[in-house]
């Protein structure tokens, strides 16, 4: 399968810092602060404790409504209270490093994160793919991913560590920058998105494993959800695992969000090799914790996610295994066509293996949409993401604490 390399000039690479980004300091991100962590923050200021939960509404207001990554933007604070809080914390961006626009409108933005114990400084990427009907951000968990899933060019990143929830949750904050999402930038530029914001989905798909990183994730939907902010619905907010058999069901207690399943083989032979976390949970384990994620329902159904390889996992035969498979499971397939990327052996399946395959899933009963590549000249299709952090020495690499998993 051939990639395009057409890529869009204009743009591209246009390495534009935003204007809100600067290294943070010793003060603390309040990014990412679920409002209970935003008050108990502020317990730790001058603040008297009968105005907190207001000061946390206008705080939260500011962030997560205007916009504001700088405490001097909000007018509506004493200048007092702004200096004194600016003082102790910080709500700057991540650093913006570069910004690729693909021929297919497709945004991907390498993002640097603040200074670690080490002094060190990774990166991460967030991609943006616009839709008629929608427009989706695929957002990263972790730098890089512990687990090795060889189709995947993530899973060759050596060098991994979690995000926290400021980091997670400060990538819609960029993206709303850089496509002008927020209410001042739509009505100066008088550009309003056709279903009222241009980020109406968010899936957690970009690098890393979002069930490795519980408590961050979980605080940071927390954020992206609050319906007196970011106001991304939980029901349009998607968590996709590899498989992480013991957290799934907390994770529909605790965090609430539709779920994807990278299931990518119908035998635990075929599914080993591709992801290996499957010899630790094999797929039966995996389907009865999918049977029993709370809440479940027609309406609420399980993405399962199948990766189409040539010759390794796309027969008929393996069709007609994971229709098995998923019986009894609120389910829709979604077939991923490969996405090649640098030193990968695998190749996509062709186009007509993959039409009697969908035919097969659709046949039975299950949604079978195959997901149209986006971003590919960009390497910001699914899979394809990786960043420039794996060019640390290995030396370096040594030094850093790896993620848990
Ligand atoms: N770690 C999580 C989420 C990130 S990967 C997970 O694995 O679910 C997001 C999706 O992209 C997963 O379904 C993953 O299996 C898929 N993917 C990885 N590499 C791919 C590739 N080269 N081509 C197509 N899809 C890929
Ligand atoms: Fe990690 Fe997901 Fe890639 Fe596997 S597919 S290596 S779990 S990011």
């Amino acid at each position: 399968m051939s990639i395009s390399l057409d890529i869009d000039h204009r743009a591209t690479n246009s390495a534009t810092a935003p204007d809100c980004a600067t290294l943070r300091g010793a003060r603390r991100s309040l990014v990412g602060l679920t409002q209970q962590g935003l008050l108990d923050a502020l317990a730790g200021t001058a603040i008297p404790e009968k105005q907190r939960r207001m000061r946390m509404s206008q705080l939260w207001n500011w962030l997560y409504v205007r916009g504001a990554c700088e405490f001097s933007d909000m007018t509506s604070i004493s200048k007092q209270l702004r200096n004194d809080l600016a003082s102790q914390f910080d709500i700057s961006r991540l650093e913006m490093v570069t910004e690729q626009i693909s021929s297919d409108g497709t945004r991907k933005w390498l993002l640097r994160l603040p200074a670690d114990e080490l002094g060190r400084r990774h990166e991460i990427e967030t991609v943006y793919i616009p839709e008629e009907d929608r427009g989706t951000l695929c957002i990263s968990s972790q730098v890089g991913c512990t687990l090795t899933c060889t189709f995947c060019h993530t899973g060759t990143q050596t060098l991994v560590r979690n995000l926290t929830a400021g980091e997670i949750a400060g990538q819609i904050l960029i993206a709303r920058d850089r496509l002008g999402e927020w209410p001042h930038m739509i009505e100066a530029a008088g550009n309003v998105p056709a279903n009222g914001r241009f980020i109406t989905n968010v899936v957690l798909m970009g690098m890393g494993e979002p069930l490795f990183n519980f408590d961050n994730v979980r605080d940071a939907v927390d954020v992206i959800s609050n319906g007196d902010g970011l106001s991304v619905s939980k029901r349009r907010i998607t968590l996709s695992t590899s498989g992480v058999v013991p957290e799934i069901v907390r994770a529909g207690n605790e965090i609430g969000a539709m779920l994807a399943i990278s299931l990518h083989g119908t035998t635990d032979q075929i599914r080993n090799q591709l992801v290996p976390l499957n010899r630790k949970y094999p797929i039966d384990q995996l389907l009865d914790a999918c049977r029993n994620y709370p809440g479940l329902s027609n309406a609420r159904r399980i993405t399962f996610e199948y990766v189409m390889i040539k010759g390794v996992n796309d027969t008929a035969e393996d069709a007609r295994r994971l229709v098995q498979l998923l019986k009894g499971i609120p389910a829709k397939v979604n077939l991923i066509p490969f996405n090649p990327w640098p030193g990968t052996d695998f190749e996509c399946s062709d186009w007509e293996q993959i039409e009697v395959f969908a035919r097969i899933v659709l046949k039975a009963g299950y949604a079978s949409p195959v997901r149209t590549p986006r971003g590919r000249d960009i390497l910001a299709a699914c899979g394809q993401l990786k960043s420039a952090s794996q060019r640390l020495k290995k030396s370096e690499r040594g030094a850093l604490q790896p993620a848990a998993g």
